[in-house]
């Protein structure tokens, strides 16, 4: 059966810009447990008590200790079905943009371009005092524990956007155009409660866009959506894929 109707393929056909907008829930399928899910929890502790500038002031050891057990996850996992359907799509098409709240690297592995990773990325640390960025296994900083910068030997941080803490500015910048320019916004595998990746959805469909959502569950963006498809995105992209482009392989 048809997923979508004659009038959002011939939307999604023509578009000059389509915005991709993913959350953990993508990488689910890849063996990365979403926050909220189940194995969300790491030693009891929630996210939302580790992932905070006050938890990494008061003891920067455990914060690295779960960034280290969760970096290996990710290094273990692999890109899955969704992933490397939006990277066909934007080697398709340059007016193709990837916005995610993943930090998990996954996306740029399955050959995603132009991919603006707003929390950051797993992979990489920053220096608490002369803000120099480094990758943490590519500069051999993979030792499990506290991690200091090779300039100053200051404290080393998760270069992570946490609970709290400000959004880059020109990603932000870049990620509000997108939105607004685009026809088609694809909200996939995200509860949507952090509000400035729900509301730069909500920005897309304001401006006209029609929203289709991937999602086993209901977020606070269902209602605004076009389309809500209850399932895996590892299996509904792949058929909207092939919908919108019969008989053309994913690469
Ligand atoms: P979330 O944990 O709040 O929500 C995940 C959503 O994905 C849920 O709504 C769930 O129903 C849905 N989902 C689960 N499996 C799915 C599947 N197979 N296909 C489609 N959807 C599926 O995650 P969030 O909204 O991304 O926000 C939480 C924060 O957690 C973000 O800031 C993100 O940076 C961070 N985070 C990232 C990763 C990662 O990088 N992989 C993992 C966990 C958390
Ligand atoms: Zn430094």
């Amino acid at each position: 059966m048809d997923l979508l109707p004659k009038d959002s393929l011939e939307i999604i056909r023509n578009a000059d810009r389509i915005v991709f907008l993913t959350g953990a829930g993508i990488s689910n399928e890849s063996g990365i447990p979403t926050f909220r899910g189940e194995g969300g929890l790491w030693k009891n502790f929630r996210a939302e008590d580790l992932a905070t500038t006050s938890a990494f002031q008061k003891d920067p050891n455990l914060v690295w200790e779960w960034y280290d057990w969760r970096r290996g996850i990710c290094q273990n996992a692999k890109p899955n079905a969704g992933h490397l359907t939006i990277a066909s799509w934007q080697k398709k098409s340059k007016s193709v943009s990837l916005i995610t709240q993943n930090v998990d690297g996954l996306h740029p592995r399955a050959g995603s371009h132009s991919l603006i990773e707003l929390h950051g990325n797993i992979f990489k640390a920053r220096c608490t005092k002369c803000s120099e960025k480094f990758h943490i296994i590519d500069d051999g900083l993979d030792k499990p524990g506290l991690k200091y910068c090779k300039l100053c030997e200051s404290l080393l941080r998760p270069d992570i956007v946490w609970f709290g803490e400000e959004y880059n500015q020109t990603l932000l910048t870049k990620s509000w155009e997108y939105c607004k320019q685009s026809q088609v916004v694809f909200v996939i595998g995200t509860s949507a409660n952090v509000s400035v990746p729900a509301n730069l959805a909500q920005t897309a469909v304001r401006n006209g866009a029609i929203g289709i959502e991937i999602n086993p569950e209901e977020t606070n963006l269902t209602a605004s959506m076009k389309h809500h498809f209850d399932g895996k995105s590892g299996e509904i992209l792949p058929k909207i894929w092939n919908e919108v482009f019969p008989n053309e392989p994913i690469k």
